[in-house]
């Protein structure tokens, strides 16, 4: 049985950086940059005043000056600023030639056409033309992920349809005869299916597309079929029928789809059935049913993956501290590698965690507030209330 280590290398060898397509920059947050982004020109591109106030030359700055024009944001004074004579200049407007300093407008006393300035020399309120950046320098490397000031940095650059990842269409198919739509009223042995929403959400968190969601009983048949009908697709998500119940479907139906299966059962908890099978290059995973278990192996594999696919690197996890809470919550000793939901709260600048007092993998409503997994050392009873534990911090 592999590790849960075992299995993330397992998938890597079978997954790839999704290609590149070019987006606005209204599609392109959160995405990973492909190409590089280079600086188009000098940034400023001229010198610019860092304040509003009067252009001059310093050496000049002691007797009355004529203020011989106005440079403003967008409509620059044309002629030259000499000794005797100043300009009017606001912030960011072109700083005009033959000046070398700015003088803040708080620091002279104007009458008509006269400035006086009152204050001793101080900074010369220019910002250089390429003080930020020169032409051609890289603004944005290839591979950072897109926030808003790197689209920003973008948009000054003219760089209106950057290269970025394709987003991973993924389509989910939902088993098991117990279930009804969260619309529905459930009798007898029914129970509403919460995976479904559970995986649109944690999908659409990822950033990945859900192109595509059905709920089918567990007749292979029927599974088949509809699973054929799914639009196109990167990854397949089976909710349900992982083990090898009688009424467990997902492993025949991968099968003759035409997947091939890489693992079936994981020394983890919870979340032991989780097939990984491909087909070409399309992955599929089928999930344990159990609301727990779906949220566990999502954070475990399925958001680092689709990490992966979008950036091409794997990044360690990174290991956040926090101090233990409560012990309660934690399940008892078992064999299988545990990682158990819990609650990182942010006290007085450190982390707080808080293991959810499940009932069973199948406590769905247990599972509310969890954005943290614990990786149990074994055994967990050595664990004790205030205690500094290492956690993955589920976004
Ligand atoms: P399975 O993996 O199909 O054996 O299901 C394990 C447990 O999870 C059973 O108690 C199922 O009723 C439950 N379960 C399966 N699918 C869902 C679902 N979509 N929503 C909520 N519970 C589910
Ligand atoms: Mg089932």
């Amino acid at each position: 049985m592999f590790s849960p280590d075992q299995a993330w290398q397992t998938i890597l060898t079978h997954a790839q950086q999704l290609a590149a397509v070019n987006v606005p920059l209204s599609a392109a947050l959160s995405r990973t940059l492909r190409t590089p982004i280079y600086a188009e020109t000098d940034a400023p591109p001229f010198d610019a005043a860092a304040m509003d106030g009067y252009a001059l030359q310093q050496n000049s700055r002691s007797a009355p000056l004529r203020v011989i024009g106005t440079s403003q944001a967008g409509l620059a004074f044309a002629g030259s600023v000499g000794p005797g004579e100043c300009v009017r200049i606001f912030t960011g407007a072109p700083v005009p030639s033959g000046a070398d300093c700015v003088v803040k407008q708080e620091e002279v006393t104007r009458s008509g056409e006269s400035v006086q300035i009152t204050s001793a020399p101080g900074p010369h309120y220019i910002r250089r033309r390429g003080e930020n950046c020169r032409a051609g320098a890289v603004l944005v490397a290839a591979g950072t992920r897109l926030g808003p000031p790197e689209l920003a940095a973008l948009a000054g650059a003219g760089c209106t349809q950057p290269s970025v990842t394709r987003i991973p269409r993924c389509v989910h198919l939902v088993t098991g005869n117990e279930l009804v739509g969260p619309d529905q009223i459930p009798t007898g042995a029914q129970i509403r299916d919460s995976n479904s929403t559970l995986i649109a959400a944690l999908l659409a968190g990822a950033g990945a597309e859900l192109a595509g969601q059905a709920r089918v009983t567990d007749d292979l048949t029927t599974a088949r079929a509809v699973a054929e009908a799914l639009p196109v697709h990167d990854i397949l998500l089976i909710s349900g029928g992982a083990s090898v119940g009688d009424h467990d479907i997902a492993r025949p139906l991968l099968e003759s789809l035409g997947y091939t299966l890489h693992f079936h059962a994981l020394n983890l908890r919870p979340g032991k059935p989780l097939v990984f099978a491909t087909r070409g290059e399309q992955l599929a995973f089928a999930l344990p049913g159990n609301p727990v278990s779906h949220w566990v192996v999502f954070q475990l594999f399925l958001a680092p993956l689709l990490r992966y696919l979008a950036t091409g690197t794997t990044t360690p996890r990174p290991q956040i501290k926090g101090r233990l809470q409560a012990i309660a919550g934690l399940p008892s000793v078992d064999a299988r590698q545990t990682f158990w939901p819990c609650r990182a709260e942010l006290g007085d600048g450190h982390y707080e965690l808080t293991p959810l007092p499940l009932a069973s993998s199948g406590d769905s409503s247990g599972l509310v507030g969890a954005n943290a997994l614990l990786p149990v050392p074994t055994p967990p009873t050595n664990l004790q209330i205030g205690q500094s534990v290492s956690f993955i911090l589920c976004p």
